[in-house]
């Protein structure tokens, strides 16, 4: 008889990890480790049959000596626990992102140690060149176009790095490391406020807002031309399963190559509500790279395979999910609140402030690596 799997999952009370903890389940995994840094009761699913670790005295994956408590006897580690958010988030706590970088370290070396088969990191299509994401008719990403190295700053690099200690630590100590570069992931059951949030999300949100406030205007994040593609949460799950069982051994996208600009999101979220608002472009907001799509020939060449909920769909279900946590704690108040979008500097750095606005402006933190670096 071959021997359970004992599986762990951090950022398991998060978006994509509680989705993951769930999908096992359905399979009958009896032994799962779900780890967050976040209070039981802040999880977006929770199993009371799972071995929850929560709250930051016993969730914390930063912490090393948690990380061997929670990858003792495992096989198979999903590390997915991250401090991260949408691009307002993002863009605004570089330090705060920069830091996963000890729970990216301490879970693989922990897993190492304990010796565990297979280890699974979530990188991002935050990775890629940004001199190769300036024009919205973009084309789409292939995995080359990591190097030379010019990610998003703060949170792009700190995934560039952890995706290649995921590659030592295989070539070195043999643990079988896998690497998927999500494209923004959407679903229920994820953040839809708080500044956190994502555009499927978001957009899906303020569209509610509208309908019940009836001021029937939704506020857009830039010009709304951008372009991106958007995976849904059950493709997402399955390509995780399906890359950390293969013999993929090098980063690889995990995303939809559905491309549609922000202003298609926004019709198909209006579709879906069957009403039509007054668009506001604020210019002045953070709207990432200009285009990104997931150029998915690798991994129909390795699985044949590759996302293929329609984005319409997702989103439909997006939206009922939304539209009901919106309902519960409903007031008109609470309506025009969540009609625009806010993000914060400096969002609860560990330790210490962890944003200065002097540096933000100094050249030095601006350069990037010219994309002639590494030519002959
Ligand atoms: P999420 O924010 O919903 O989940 C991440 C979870 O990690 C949170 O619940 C958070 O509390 C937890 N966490 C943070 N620090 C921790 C710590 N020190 N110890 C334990 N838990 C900690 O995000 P998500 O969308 O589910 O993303 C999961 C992973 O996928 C992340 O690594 C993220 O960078 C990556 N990713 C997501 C997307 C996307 O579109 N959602 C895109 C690219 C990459």
């Amino acid at each position: 008889m071959s021997k359970q799997p004992t599986i762990v999952v951090t950022g398991a009370g998060g978006f994509i990890g509680g989705h993951l903890v769930a999908d096992f389940r359905r399979q009958g995994v009896r032994n799962i480790r779900a780890v967050d840094i976040k209070p039981l009761d802040e999880w977006y699913q929770v199993f009371s049959d799972v071995e929850n670790h929560a709250g930051p005295a016993d969730g914390d994956a930063r912490d090393f000596r948690l990380c061997r408590r929670f990858c003792k006897g495992a096989t198979d580690v999903y590390q997915l626990a991250a401090d991260m958010g949408g691009m307002g988030f993002i863009e605004n706590n570089k330090a705060l992102c920069m830091l996963s970088v000890l729970t990216n370290t301490h879970m693989l070396l922990a897993s190492q140690e304990a010796g565990a088969e297979r280890f699974f990191f979530s990188s991002s299509a935050c990775v890629y060149n940004a001199e190769k994401q300036l024009d919205p008719n973009v084309t789409a990403l292939a995995e080359a176009d990591a190097y030379p190295a010019l990610p998003e700053d703060g949170y792009g690099w700190e995934k560039l790095f952890s995706e290649r200690m995921c590659r030592h630590f295989r070539e070195d100590f043999g643990i079988q490391t896998r690497v998927a570069r999500f494209h923004n992931v959407y679903g229920p059951h994820g953040t839809w406020c708080g500044g956190r949030e994502k555009a499927p999300a978001a957009i899906c949100r303020k569209v509610i807002a509208a309908k019940a406030s009836g001021d029937h205007s939704i506020e857009i994040w830039g010009d709304g031309t951008q372009t991106r593609s958007f995976m849904y949460i059950d493709d997402c799950v399955q390509g995780i399963q399906k890359i950390t069982h293969s013999e993929i051994l090098e980063p690889i996208n995990l995303g939809s190559s559905e491309l549609v600009t922000i202003n298609q999101l926004v019709d198909i979220a209006e579709d879906i509500a069957g009403i039509r608002l007054e668009r506001r472009y604020k210019l002045d907001a953070p709207r990432g790279v200009a285009g990104r799509n997931s150029d998915n020939t690798k991994i129909r060449g390795y699985l044949g395979w590759e996302p293929s909920t329609r984005l319409r769909d997702g989103i439909a279900a997006t939206y009922r999910w939304i539209e009901g946590e919106f309902r519960k704690d409903y007031t008109p108040e609470a309506a025009k609140q969540l009609a625009t979008s806010g993000f914060s500097h400096g969002s609860k750095p560990i330790p210490g402030d962890g944003y200065m606005k002097e540096s933000r402006h100094m050249d030095t933190w601006k350069q990037g690596i010219s994309s002639g670096y590494g030519e002959a």
